[in-house]
């Protein structure tokens, strides 16, 4: 089949009631975005669908399409898709839905073993109804090509479907990345390492919907420049996902060097993710943003335990979003996999967390001991001088 249009179906967002228009808008301009950015593509509505098609379709008669690597990889970036098919559209008359059933029999069906057609209908105004529909394009199918019906799992389904001013028909339907369109839910505030699991908690906060902005803590000096340019790229490939996003790199090592001399080696990480929560906080204040995302899961490292993730939560008043908290290793890999981040993750790169850190740290912190070794430290001036130093990065 020649597409001239891709069908692009969403189910969540019609949960959502009275805002249902709104989170469609929400959901076209993602999509018009990614297809617009990916060739000469736009979006158009639909009845409870949409269709991307070349730039400069008017009316319905619309020009052939290329579905390649650029356009499947756009669609597979427009959270809130459940699934898409490469389609063509056509007036509704009979009789030029036979013509286009023909040709994609003699393109789709021949040789095949088995078919069937699939039509259904989104109002009743038109002639014929889903069965004489299903009898009648199974007619011209089977007379070009021979090829028997098959109810139960044929090789090939023919799908027709009658919308208010057009037809569909489609072979083929595709899964899209499902969740709810960026934006749609308020914004988040990533707290981005250059590993595995942070880019893909930030995947998954914006597959709900979240637009994310992302802060790194850079242990410069002490770590190497290839840890920021990594945690540079991560943040562009989830860039791609939305409008814009904001990395925020602040400087780490400093305040890190300065816990190190006045705190107990165990405590460490514990205490510098409390400052990460604090001046992440801080940062998210000031973007509107609603809460910290971080990639934190439950016993992965000695570091995420229960009573660990208390003790970071005690610093701070926002929410703390853990999106891969149930995720086993593989799962999270996979998940990077699929996301294209796991590459740039792997690469060589050191992360402040491991600065001046002993072999053991502590697994079941204590609120009131990390608040009592704390007040040896004037940290709302050690939060203030690291806010000074935020460098901004507006990605892509
Ligand atoms: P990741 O693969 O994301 O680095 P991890 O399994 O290595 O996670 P940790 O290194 O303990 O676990 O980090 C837990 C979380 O803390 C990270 O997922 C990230 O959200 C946050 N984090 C750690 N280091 C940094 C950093 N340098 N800058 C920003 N956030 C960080
Ligand atoms: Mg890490």
């Amino acid at each position: 089949m020649k597409p001239n249009a891709v069908l692009v179906r969403y189910a969540e967002v019609f949960l959502k009631g009275g805002r249902r228009p709104w989170f469609e808008a929400r959901l076209r301009e993602a999509i018009d975005r990614q297809v617009s950015a990916a060739g000469p593509f736009r979006v158009r509505e639909m009845h409870a669908c949409m269709a991307v098609a070349h730039r400069d379709s008017k009316g319905w008669d619309l020009p052939d399409i290329e579905v390649g690597d650029a356009l499947n990889a756009a669609i597979g970036r427009c959270f809130g898709v459940v699934s898409w098919s490469p389609a063509r559209i056509v007036a509704r008359e009979i009789s030029r839905i036979e013509a286009e059933v023909a040709a994609i029999a003699d393109e789709d069906v021949a040789g095949a073993e088995t078919f069937k057609v699939e039509s259904s209908r989104s109002d009743k105004d038109f002639p014929l109804d889903s069965m004489e529909l299903n009898r009648r394009l199974g007619g011209v199918v089977w007379e070009r090509t021979r090829v028997k019906v098959r109810m139960k799992d044929p090789t090939v389904t023919v799908s027709c479907q009658i919308l208010p001013k057009v037809a569909a028909l489609f072979v083929e339907t595709r899964p899209g990345p499902g969740g709810l369109p960026v934006g749609s839910s308020g914004r988040v505030l990533l707290l981005l390492s250059g590993g595995i699991d942070s880019p893909a908690a930030g995947w998954l906060a914006m597959r709900r919907g979240c637009e994310i902005d992302a802060v790194h803590f850079d242990a410069a000096p002490y770590t190497g420049p290839e840890s920021r340019a990594k945690v540079e790229d991560l943040a562009r490939l989830l860039a791609a996902h939305e409008r814009s996003m904001r990395l925020h790199v602040v400087p780490f090592g400093a305040l890190q060097a300065d816990l190190r001399d006045g705190a107990p080696g165990r405590l460490l990480v514990l205490l510098y993710r409390r400052m990460m929560v604090r001046i992440a906080s801080a940062i998210a204040a000031e973007r509107g943003a609603l809460a910290l995302v971080t990639g934190e899961n439950l016993g992965q490292v000695a570091s995420q335990t229960l009573e660990n993730l208390a003790v970071i939560e005690d610093a701070t008043a926002m929410p703390i979003l853990r999106p891969l908290v149930t995720y086993d290793k593989m799962e999270t890999v996979a998940l990077a996999r699929r996301i294209g981040t796991y590459e740039t993750s792997i690469r060589p790169g050191e992360d402040c967390c491991s600065l001046f850190v002993p072999d053991h740290p502590e697994t079941a912190g204590r609120v009131a001991r990390l608040r009592e070794v704390e007040s040896r430290f004037d940290v709302e001036a050690m939060v203030a001088a690291a806010l000074k130093g935020v460098e901004a990065l507006d990605l892509p």
